[in-house]
């Protein structure tokens, strides 16, 4: 019995389609059913705001309920959106507080989504039905999607959401699989970097794309072109869709290339060792505070625009739950001094590197690319980090370069 509970996983999974529409469908009901979501959303943050700055507790869901209630008796066009879609509204509410509330790891608090502002979404916890290429959303219908894959696991929620100028669905499953073994033995150490998006510690290294830099000229016509026009006018609105389906492109084109690189080396490679990199932190203003200006302001944000380019974050964690998937494991690792550490002896020296390039232990004579011998630091450091002993009942690293099994 429990054996089979440690041979298998659940594994949530996300199937994203475009809807496909006929002429004759009610787009504007979507467009309806999210703003409603979007009311309530704004209703009840304000009264939760109100209420912690009266010093009072915030409402948890079970009380917010009541309240919904009697907003549709006030409010009736709520009562033409599915009620499961409200209620989800101010369950989602409710997370977001308690998190940005809890004391150990507090989140960005939840904010007033606006109107073409904020992601126009909703979504259906039940109630919904999958068939071949269909889709049945409660109080809207059945509508035609663009199947481009088959659906693996159990359906548990469905989301709807605008995305430029295209609905999109979101169906999330369920599954017990197998509990993955991953196919390979080997281990890499890898070093984030701006000329080379990621050196590997076997050399090997991945280009960015640099998918904004390449279209800040359009954006920035895009917007000057945008002041000039008149608020409000109809114009305008069409220039603003404009930009907000670059920013669009922009992102998917990033996305896809890191979903690349991560596919690669969570195919190739059992266990990945990254820096933990702090990527908010690294990229705060570069002016800095009126208490304490930054300095090199021009540098400092263009190096921040280029690491936000990179999307380093993302990696991390596309990487993370792909290694996951296939029975493999990454490891975050301290990154203090991986530029400056040797290797080789484990010398430590700003002297070390002489150039932005190469690497030169000043005191076993070792050289290198300064990014390979950062991704070997890297791994080497594995050992070290708590959260790999921890994990690690299945993978050992022994020695840079491989790993084993124990029995
Ligand atoms: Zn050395």
């Amino acid at each position: 019995m429990i054996e089979s509970i440690f041979n298998k996983m659940l594994s949530c999974k996300d199937f994203i389609f475009r809807l496909r529409f006929k002429a004759t469908d009610d787009i504007a009901k979507l467009r309806q059913f999210a703003g409603c979501c979007r009311f309530v959303w704004n209703k009840a943050l304000a009264l939760q705001k109100q209420r912690l700055d009266e010093g009072k507790f915030c409402l948890s869901y079970a009380q917010m309920t009541p309240l919904l209630v009697k907003w549709k008796k006030k409010y009736p066009f709520l009562k033409e959106v599915p009620s499961q879609s409200l209620q989800q509204c101010l369950k989602d509410l409710d997370r977001a507080i308690r998190d940005a509330l809890d004391k150990s790891s507090p989140k960005k608090f939840p904010v007033f989504k606006k109107k073409f502002r904020s992601k126009e979404s909703f979504r259906y916890p039940q109630g919904f039905k999958v068939e071949n290429r269909r889709i049945f959303l409660p109080k809207y219908g059945w509508s035609r999607f663009f199947k481009s894959r088959e659906i693996e696991g159990t359906p548990k929620n469905v989301t709807v959401s605008l995305r430029g100028d295209h609905w999109y669905i979101s169906i999330q499953t369920e599954m017990d699989i197998p509990a993955p073994v991953h196919s390979s033995k080997s281990a890499v150490g890898c070093d984030f970097g701006t000329v080379r998006l990621v050196t590997m510690s076997d050399g090997s290294y991945k280009m960015p794309i640099n998918a904004y830099k390449e279209r800040s000229t359009e954006l920035a016509n895009a917007q000057r072109k945008l002041a000039r026009m008149v608020k409000g006018s109809r114009n305008r609105q069409k220039q603003l869709r404009s930009i907000r389906n670059i920013h669009i492109q922009i992102s998917a084109k990033r996305l896809d290339h890191l979903q690349k690189i991560t596919h690669e080396l969570s195919k190739n490679h059992a266990l990945v060792a990254l820096e933990n990199l702090n990527v908010k932190d690294m990229t705060k203003s570069a002016g800095g505070t009126k208490d304490a200006p930054g300095g090199n302001v021009r540098q400092k944000s263009d190096l921040n625009r280029a690491i936000l380019d990179q999307g380093w974050g993302t990696f991390k964690c596309l990487l993370e739950y792909k290694e996951r998937w296939r029975g493999g494991l990454a490891v975050f690792v301290n990154p203090a001094y991986t530029s400056q550490e040797c290797s080789v002896c484990g010398h430590v020296s700003s002297e070390n590197r002489p150039s932005q390039k190469l690497f030169y232990c000043q005191r076993c004579g070792h050289t290198s690319n300064a990014d390979e011998n950062a991704a070997k630091v890297v791994l080497s450091r594995v050992g070290h980090t708590p959260n790999a002993c921890e994990l690690n009942g299945a993978v050992m690293p022994s020695e840079a370069g491989t790993y084993r099994v124990p029995s």
